[in-house]
């Protein structure tokens, strides 16, 4: 059966924007992208792919706030000790607020790095696309093995929500452990040259992480891009990539490295401006990421995405640096690239899924809409989504979709953190 809505306005991202345009789908997959009017009609609002999160962590969705103003290695040290406290249950209530709460900001796709699996688990109850990367960390790849396959027990996969596994970073897992990762054929994600205090570990085993010894790998006398090099690749999706250098950089784009940008989390701690437009003109793969609310509270994905188009622009000292229609791309059709999903998600064109979110913008200053994607950019946010539709099927709608019970036993293992 075929379902189609209609909106002011439809952004198909890589198409021109559609004045008075439709969706329809069958079956969870996009059969017609056009003008005119659709079973529903949403005024004042615009119709758009969901938006893809290249970099979560949906078991932190209540972390916000823990530890502001330490440096990276002191408040890393308090969120291990405070996730210590959490039995799998509490970690799972978590994720199940962190999932929804992507659905109703306009989120249908997120890649997740997992510490307990638990994200799979939500993922699949709320009908949110993911590929759920779990968490392995150590020098030995039989440990690393055996931190995999305990995650992997309890980690549901289904035909939304795919299965992958996340060495942490150079400073917390031996090469080895990224070789292992590597080997098993499913997607591999970690966190790259986040932080000087990473550098400054990994060269000379010195600065703020060193209080975390016990957990950290040896220091390698190179910097964080130049320990992974060995393994560095397109099947390598890397978190961060703030401390990057020109060779650096020309060497993530020559190996194809997908890269998730995450302005906000990277201002909150401090640990700079990743130089967004070099990346890009060097032609890597790059999506953008909220990270958690562990470093950028809230899990807003518009947030961020006026976040990486104030920082780009202010790095650059141009307005063109990051044009709203490029910002769009990143938490888009770049996102889903980088994920290795374009051919599915990412825009709104026949045979890929019927992912799309509607956003009204009646209570913002750019109502009435004269540069739809300007308007979607600057003035979107989670009060103005009013549906997200995940593969043809409604996940969220404004007014109907609260989940009380998962609001409240999220706000409880917050609680049992915080005592
Ligand atoms: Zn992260």
């Amino acid at each position: 059966m075929t379902t189609s809505l209609s909106a002011d306005w439809v952004l198909p991202v890589d198409g021109p924007p559609l004045e008075g345009g439709y969706v329809a789908w069958d079956d969870g997959c996009i059969t017609e992208v056009g003008t005119g009017r659709g079973d529903r009609h949403y005024q004042g609002c615009v119709i758009l792919p969901g938006l893809v999160n290249a970099h979560s962590h949906l078991e932190y969705a209540v972390y916000a706030g823990f530890a502001d103003g330490e440096p990276f290695g002191a408040w890393l040290a308090t969120h291990i000790a405070r996730k210590r406290t959490l039995a799998f249950e509490q970690m799972l209530a978590i994720a199940r607020r962190g999932a929804a709460d992507s659905l109703a900001g306009g989120i249908t796709t997120t890649a997740d790095y997992s510490f307990s699996g638990a994200a799979a688990t939500a993922a699949c109850e709320l009908g949110l696309r993911a590929v759920v990367y779990l968490e392995v960390f150590g020098s030995d790849p039989a440990l690393a093995q055996e931190q995999f396959q305990t995650a992997r027990a309890r980690a549901p996969e289904s035909e939304l929500v795919r299965i992958g596994i996340s060495p942490h970073a150079p400073y917390t897992c031996s090469l080895e452990v990224y070789r292992f990762c590597l080997s098993l054929g499913i997607p591999v994600g970690t966190h790259l040259a986040e932080s000087a205090n990473e550098d400054e570990w990994l060269e000379h085993g010195t600065g703020p992480l060193a209080a975390n010894a016990g957990v950290l790998v040896p220091p390698t006398g190179m910097r964080s891009v130049g320990t992974l090099e060995p393994v560095l690749g397109p099947g390598l999706l890397c978190a961060h990539c703030v401390q990057v250098d020109a060779a650096e950089i020309a060497l993530l784009a020559e190996r194809d490295v997908p890269v998730a940008h995450c302005p906000r989390s990277n201002a909150v701690l401090g640990c700079g401006v990743a130089p967004l437009a070099a990346l890009r003109a060097a032609g890597t793969r790059v999506g953008l990421g909220t990270d958690s609310p562990a470093s950028t509270p809230p899990l807003d994905p518009w947030e961020e995405l006026r976040t990486a188009v104030y920082a780009s622009r202010a790095r650059e000292r141009r307005p063109d640096a990051l044009l709203a229609a490029g910002a769009l791309r990143l938490a888009t059709l770049d996102a889903a690239r980088a994920l290795g999903l374009d051919a599915q998600i990412g825009a709104l064109t026949p045979g890929r899924r019927a992912d799309l979110t509607v956003l009204s913008l009646t209570e913002t200053p750019y109502d009435p809409i004269e540069d739809p994607t300007v308007a979607t950019v600057f003035g979107g946010s989670p009060a103005g989504i009013m549906e997200t539709i995940v593969d043809g099927r409604t996940r969220y709608r404004q007014g109907e979709t609260a989940w009380p019970e998962v609001r409240s036993t999220a706000s409880a293992a917050r609680r049992r953190m915080l005592a």
